[in-house]
């Protein structure tokens, strides 16, 4: 990671030029004649500190492949162009592309991919722009997608060294939440099994325009060489994890005997969770990611197939 100071330094001297000046967002906007899309989440970054805690923290550099997601304008692609060996920038609204060819036709390094990150073959583009070797993603995300954005990088296996992302406070909070807490749910046992997440900042609405009505944060998730726990079918660990706080509120025994996908009687459950050692009244919301993955094991053994 690159001292934050030698970040800001380097981004004052350049700032003049970037369109992390907020008069150049303004500009290139009133240019273009752009209308933010509250659909696609729209909220660009003009605060160069936030900026440089960014770059510090996903300590990208002239050896790394990036994949940015939503560039938006280009304001974080110009700098991550500055430093990358190549950066692979993935845009869904056809509006943004004139202006991202303005705005980063000086560097040569960069391709502007447009589409929905949610229907991209990612490691298919990985496998094309770095023989599948291992990639950094640094993305400001569309809120209205964070969950199935991380979820898809993390079930296709995407090989990524870090992911660095802002996203809103509370969706933060939930990814280093543990058991016991309000904020702990499916969204923390998934980002832990394959990550190591850890707040970078903290983000008031004024550092984007337009303002957003939530406050953000900058979350750096260090993806581990191996999953947090090991076990014999992770997509079963998943439906377990997901059918234990659909319903919040109930015992662990009964939300699991309500997901259909799961194939499980009432009986097997309760003996299953007898045999982890947890009183048989439980709720999910107690257990730590190794319970659940000794669970879904015990469990495993039970079903055939989940549907
Ligand atoms: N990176 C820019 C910045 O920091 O100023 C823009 C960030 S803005 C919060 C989110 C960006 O993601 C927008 O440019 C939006 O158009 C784009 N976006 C929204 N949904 C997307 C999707 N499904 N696939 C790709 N890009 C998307």
């Amino acid at each position: 990671m690159q001292p934050v100071s030698d970040c800001l330094k380097k981004e004052k001297e350049k700032s003049m030029a970037h369109l992390i000046h907020p008069q150049n967002t303004v500009s290139i906007l009133k240019k273009y004649n752009f209308q933010f899309q509250k659909r696609f989440g729209q909220n660009f970054l003009i605060d160069a500190h936030v900026m440089g805690k960014i770059l510090a923290s996903c300590g990208v550099s002239e050896n790394d492949l990036v994949l940015e997601i939503g560039p938006g304008i280009g304001t974080m692609t110009q700098f991550l162009c500055e430093r990358a060996r190549f950066v692979a920038a993935v845009e869904i609204d056809t509006h943004l592309i004139p202006i991202l060819q303005e705005t980063l036709g000086g560097y040569g390094n960069v391709e502007v991919i447009q589409g929905d990150i949610l229907d991209i073959d990612i490691n298919r583009l990985v496998q094309e722009k770095n023989n599948g070797g291992h990639i950094k993603i640094v993305a400001n995300l569309p809120y209205y997608i964070t969950t199935p954005i991380l979820m898809g990088l993390f079930e296709q296996h995407v090989p990524a060294d870090s992911i660095t992302v802002m996203v809103q406070k509370e969706v933060a909070e939930r990814m280093k939440a543990g058991p016991g807490t309000k904020d702990y749910g499916a969204l923390s046992l998934a980002v832990q099994y394959y990550a190591d997440p850890s707040v970078v900042a903290y983000v008031p609405p004024n550092c984007f325009m337009p303002r957003p009505k939530v406050g953000s944060a900058v979350v750096q998730l260090d993806c581990r060489k191996e999953p947090a726990v090991q076990v014999k079918e992770e997509a079963f660990l998943f439906a377990i994890i997901r059918a234990s706080f659909n319903q919040r509120r109930k015992t662990l025994a009964n939300g699991l005997a309500n997901c259909p996908q799961l194939l499980l009687t009432k009986g097997q459950i309760q003996e299953g969770i007898e045999r982890l050692g947890v009183p048989i009244t439980v709720r999910g919301e107690s257990l730590t990611l190794e319970q659940f993955a000794l669970l879904a094991d015990i469990l495993s053994e039970y079903h055939s197939h989940f549907s």
